[in-house]
């Protein structure tokens, strides 16, 4: 499998990129060019899995067209895997960008956690909050403008 070398930023390695190179263990599930899958060490449910792009991008909006593409491509293929083995018939993906937003490493990656029963022995899976707050359609339209404005001219 030939591998894709990306020009390397300012950023400090994290523990994936030592386990996209081998150099510390991992339950590997999926691997090409640009994608590594494996389990996740402390896992929420049975087959908590991580995927993540081999570009050491730290958050999703600093990540290449290419990778995302390549994520995108392969998430069904591992999500029904993961269901398969597990028999789980519900799953989260959950994706986590900058501290507050509990990213706890610096490396792109997408968790799918299988759901099961209330009080299972190797975890539920991903507890939730959702709180939702009322809509004004008025500052809704401004904001949806402006976002799509900047997706336009490409920012
Ligand atoms: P985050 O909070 O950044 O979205 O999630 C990071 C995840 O990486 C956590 O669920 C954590 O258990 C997992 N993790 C951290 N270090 C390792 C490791 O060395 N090996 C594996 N397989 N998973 C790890």
């Amino acid at each position: 499998m030939s591998a894709v070398c990306y020009p390397r930023s300012a950023m400090a390695d994290t523990i994936f990129t030592k386990i996209i190179s081998g150099e510390i263990p991992s339950h590997r599930v999926y691997e090409d060019d640009l994608v590594y899958a494996f389990l996740d060490i402390g896992p929420l449910s049975r087959g908590h899995t991580l995927v993540i792009p081999k570009e050491a991008a730290e958050t999703i909006d600093a990540l290449s067209d290419e990778s995302a593409a390549a994520i995108g491509r392969v998430l069904p293929r591992i999500s029904r895997a993961v269901l398969k083995a597990t028999g789980a018939a519900a799953y989260n993906i959950l994706q986590n960008n900058g501290e507050d937003a509990h990213q706890e490493v610096l490396h792109v990656h997408f968790h799918i956690i299988p759901v099961f029963e209330k009080g299972a022995a190797e975890g539920a899976g991903l507890g939730i909050v959702w709180s939702p707050r009322d809509f004004n359609h008025e500052k809704g339209a401004a904001l949806a403008a402006e976002i799509a404005s900047l997706i336009e001219s490409g920012s």
